[in-house]
């Protein structure tokens, strides 16, 4: 190891696994972890069937698979019965639209693309970029649907520019391995988290819990510094340091979620990955997912609704997705046991502020890249699910990009 050390600000999955990829450039690590635990929001519990508190999937590539190779960590594959996946339309259909609207939209696309119209605008939502390209039906029924099930929110409040930044862009898209889909570990995503830790504490990385540390310390005590926790805490930490920065992330909106896993006995029900609601169906909940479809083999039948109500009491929830259960499987079934998890800020919103921020304000540039911020301080950067990429796998490809680039800056 050389004598620099890297200080990284939160042992959720971005600092665990930025650790992990500096630890292999041989560059020395401390964790600071304001938490009990490592995983942040990744978490996984057994009461009867597998609950994950957030998270249940890696999407499969060639960096996830080098990453659980290297922690010891099996990777288990989502089911053949998943391989179906449902969009609610009048019935859960697998691609919920008219031929006319098909071929209109196939129409409307070839004109955008002839025209080199393709490209979203700046400040172009999702919902007008669809509509601009395809039609109405496919924003409503395609489109929305399928980014809503992974951003949280509809596609009228998301940025179209940051949604569809990682298709147009090559560098962007992660490069295959040899799995396929969603990957999990056989004991859910916690297993991922216990390797993480056991790979680093393994190779001298000390994860310090429960502490209380400022960005400013760390920035005299260390070669540089990582701030690694969400946007929401990312604000809070940079307050003092980054008062620029920390006030752009300010005005971008957290989106509130709760995941409800339900545990049946017996089942009436839809068999596949799960099932999206697009919004003019007027459904209580964002999706479901078959659980049990996806990881087969992880104790009794079980689903995972996800809804954007954290207000309302477990009660009313349960009556809210039973209410949608029942139009979606078309009949009704009471569960036997129930877990809800409320996250108040759950997701940055990928909207027209964060757009702001990542694309058109001057500090840009320094919310990715390394940034002096004096030069008796040691070089400062940012890691998470707001920097242009919200899954677990993007954020790994980020943050091997962010090695290198830390790699070469404090040599
Ligand atoms: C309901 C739901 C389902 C999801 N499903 C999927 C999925 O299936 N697949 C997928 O790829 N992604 C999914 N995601 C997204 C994914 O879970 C998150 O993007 C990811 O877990 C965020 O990890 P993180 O490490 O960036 O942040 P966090 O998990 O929030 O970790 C940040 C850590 O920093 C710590 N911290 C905060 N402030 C400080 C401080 N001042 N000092 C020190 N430590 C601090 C926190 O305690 C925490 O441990 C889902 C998200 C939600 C909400």
């Amino acid at each position: 190891m050389t004598q620099k050390k890297v200080a990284i600000l939160g042992a959720g999955f971005s600092g665990l696994t930025l650790a992990w990829a500096l630890t292999k450039k041989n560059i020395s690590v401390e964790i600071f972890e304001a938490g009990a635990r490592e995983g942040g929001m990744l978490g996984s519990k057994f009461d009867g069937v597998l609950i994950e508190q957030a998270a249940n999937a890696l999407l499969a590539s060639e960096n996830v698979e080098t990453l659980l190779n290297d922690i010891g960590v099996k990777p288990v594959t989502a089911g053949f019965r998943s391989k179906k996946r449902w969009i609610y339309r009048d019935h859960p259909q697998k691609l919920p639209l008219r031929l006319s609207e098909l071929l209109s939209g196939a129409l409307s696309f070839l004109r955008a693309k002839i025209s080199n119209n393709l490209q979203p605008l700046p400040n172009e939502t999702l919902a007008a970029w669809a509509v601009r390209v395809f039609n109405p039906a496919i924003r409503d029924y395609l489109i929305s649907p399928a980014f809503q099930g992974v951003y949280g929110t509809k596609a009228d409040a998301l940025s179209a520019s940051l949604i569809l930044k990682p298709l147009f862009e090559k560098s962007l898209r992660s490069k295959k391995g040899s799995l396929n889909g969603s990957i999990s570990a056989e004991s859910g995503m916690q297993e991922i988290i216990d390797g993480l830790a056991r790979y680093l504490t393994e190779r001298g990385v000390i994860i310090n819990k429960n502490v209380g540390i400022t960005v400013a310390e760390l920035t005299k005590s260390h070669s540089a510094v990582v701030v690694a926790t969400s946007l929401e805490n990312a604000k809070y930490a940079l307050k003092e340091t980054a008062p620029i920065v920390s006030e752009q992330m300010s005005s971008v909106p957290m989106l509130p979620l709760a995941t409800v896993t339900l545990k049946f006995s017996s089942t009436s029900r839809v068999q596949g990955f799960g099932c999206l609601f697009p919004a003019p169906e007027n459904f209580h909940a964002l999706g479901v997912l078959f659980n049990s479809d996806i990881f087969p083999g992880r104790g009794d039948y079980s689903e995972t609704w996800i809804i954007s109500d954290v207000k309302s009491t477990d009660d009313n929830l349960l009556r809210a997705i039973a209410i949608d259960r029942k139009r979606m499987a078309g009949a009704e079934e009471n569960p036997v046991a129930h877990h809800i998890r409320r996250w108040e800020k759950a997701l940055p919103l990928y909207g027209k502020e964060l757009e702001k921020v990542l694309v058109n304000a001057p500090f840009s540039q320094g919310l990715i890249s390394g940034v002096r911020l004096d030069e008796s301080r040691s070089p400062l950067y940012l890691t998470g699910n707001y920097l242009g990429v919200i899954g677990l796998a993007k954020i790994l490809d980020y943050n091997i990009r962010l090695s290198q680039r830390i790699e070469r800056e404090i040599a």
